[in-house]
């Protein structure tokens, strides 16, 4: 099941990766997963103030818009994530709960074989990001981040962040030269 809100998502993405990143999406992660899920893209691009005021969750902002108690969720300041690049995304599994063709439930359940061929459909979408060489949080040391990966072209945010501060933009946008 093709996801309209990810086709939108990826064409946030870094020029560099669009092409790239749609077809993974529509010719390999959309056949494979053929059950009661499916996959889609929670994020891609992320500004340096939306980086920021992530960053500021359970720091200096306590509560969100409704009144809600929120921690930490990050360690990376406005700049410091490769998704401020357009250069990262991050998953999330929809499920069809009824099994009646609408997807409905978000799931970050890793080991869950939703379409039963044998392999767990979040770790069928590793597999394919991993092969087209991509990076995946997942297999970080420090800290384990699942849903996100990631393709910087051998960039860091180190890096990125010059060239950013330093305006070397593709003509007409905040994309990074790269
Ligand atoms: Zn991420």
């Amino acid at each position: 099941m093709e996801d309209k809100l990810t086709l939108q998502r990826i064409q946030l993405l870094h020029p560099k990766l669009r092409q790239e990143t749609e077809y993974i999406y529509r010719s390999q992660i959309v056949p494979a997963l053929s059950g009661r899920a499916m996959c889609r893209f929670s994020y891609t691009i992320r500004t340096f103030e939306e980086q920021n005021a992530l960053y500021a969750q359970g720091r200096t902002k306590f509560y969100d818009s409704n009144g809600r108690k929120v921690g930490i969720v990050t360690n990376a300041k406005g700049g410091q994530s490769i998704h401020n690049y357009g250069l990262a995304l991050d998953i999330v599994l929809i499920k069809d709960v009824n099994g009646d063709g609408t997807f409905e439930t978000a799931s970050w359940e890793d080991t869950i074989d939703f379409d039963r061929d044998g392999k767990a459909d979040w770790m069928e979408i590793v597999s394919i990001f991993k092969r087209n060489g991509w990076t995946w949080g997942g297999d970080w040391k420090s800290f384990k981040d699942k849903p996100h990966f990631e393709k910087p072209f051998g960039h860091t945010w180190r890096t990125l962040l010059p060239l950013y501060q330093q305006g070397k933009f593709i003509p007409g946008t905040k994309y990074v030269l790269i």
